[in-house]
């Protein structure tokens, strides 16, 4: 059964979508069998992964509208060695078309499930707001993976998004955990940073990951050739930052299922 990540922050920037598709390719990279859902109509990680927005037929759009499967929409990020459901602008009606739609919160829920024993993960890059596209992430989730850049701002931001996870563990989905909060585009030089980040662990503890992902560029540049940072790059020290957050969340993974064993 596929393990549900959202990755998600209502502020724009932080990184997710970059941490979307790089964690894609490194689980993949680990022989992970791995969905990455586009849930933002800019089409980002779509474009990432290599595919082009503007020509496709079917999209998260129609899965959530309920006019298509999974497994109509899906595609393959060949040098990204993952699937992908992508998405582009189409989506951002999706909002307004759904208000009277009966479990609308749910739409994406079941289209993953449909597909659960086929992956080992599935990833879904939210788009920076906590409107509906979101809810519909945190209602099919059990982890919440929220990629920060370690700023001043950073921490007002996460009460909100902690919030909005409560609520929707007590109201949709009560499986749902925070399973952690990533420190993205990192600058060790940088003092304000080390301050965040020393706050940011003794808040939330064990929930930060170990791993940081240091500002790099040739994290930037990788996405206009619709590459991973590790197909890109592989010596850059984003794609080794990258490798090792993928291994400590299988890790993390493996731990847990241990744990309950
Ligand atoms: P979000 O999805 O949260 O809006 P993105 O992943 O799109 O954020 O990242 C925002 C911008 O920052 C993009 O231009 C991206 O290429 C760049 N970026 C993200 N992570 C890094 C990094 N580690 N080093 C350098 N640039 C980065
Ligand atoms: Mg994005």
């Amino acid at each position: 059964m596929a393990r549900i990540f959202a990755i998600t922050n209502q502020k724009g920037g932080v990184g997710k979508t970059t941490t979307a598709v790089n964690i894609a390719a490194g689980l993949a990279m680990l022989d992970k069998r791995v969905l990455l859902v586009d849930l933002d109509p800019q089409g980002n990680a779509t474009m990432g992964s290599g595919i082009d927005k503007r020509n496709l037929d079917k999209t998260v759009y129609h899965i959530l509208l309920g006019q298509a499967s999974g497994a109509e929409v899906r595609v393959r990020s060949a040098r990204g060695g993952y699937d992908l459901f992508p998405a582009n602008r189409d989506l951002a009606g999706a909002e307004v078309e759904l208000v009277d739609e009966p479990e609308r919160e749910y739409r994406l829920r079941q289209a993953l499930e449909a597909l659960a024993d086929e992956y080992d993960y599935m990833l879904i890059d939210c788009p920076p707001a906590l409107n509906l596209l979101t809810v519909n992430a945190l209602a099919a989730a059990q982890s919440v993976m929220i990629p920060m850049q370690c700023e001043y701002y950073a921490l007002e931001g996460l009460s909100d998004l902690v919030n909005t996870v409560k609520k929707v563990k007590s109201r949709l989905n009560p499986g749902i955990e925070i399973s952690g909060l990533l420190r993205a585009m990192y600058d060790p030089r940088n003092t304000l940073a080390q301050q965040v980040s020393d706050q940011l662990k003794r808040h939330f503890g064990a929930k930060v990951y170990d791993t940081l992902i240091p500002r790099n560029v040739r994290v930037a540049e990788a996405p206009s050739h619709g590459l991973s940072v590790m197909a890109y790059d592989k010596s850059s020290r984003g794609a080794q930052s990258y490798m090792n957050l993928a291994r400590e969340i299988v890790q993390r993974e493996e731990g847990t299922q241990h744990g309950e064993a």
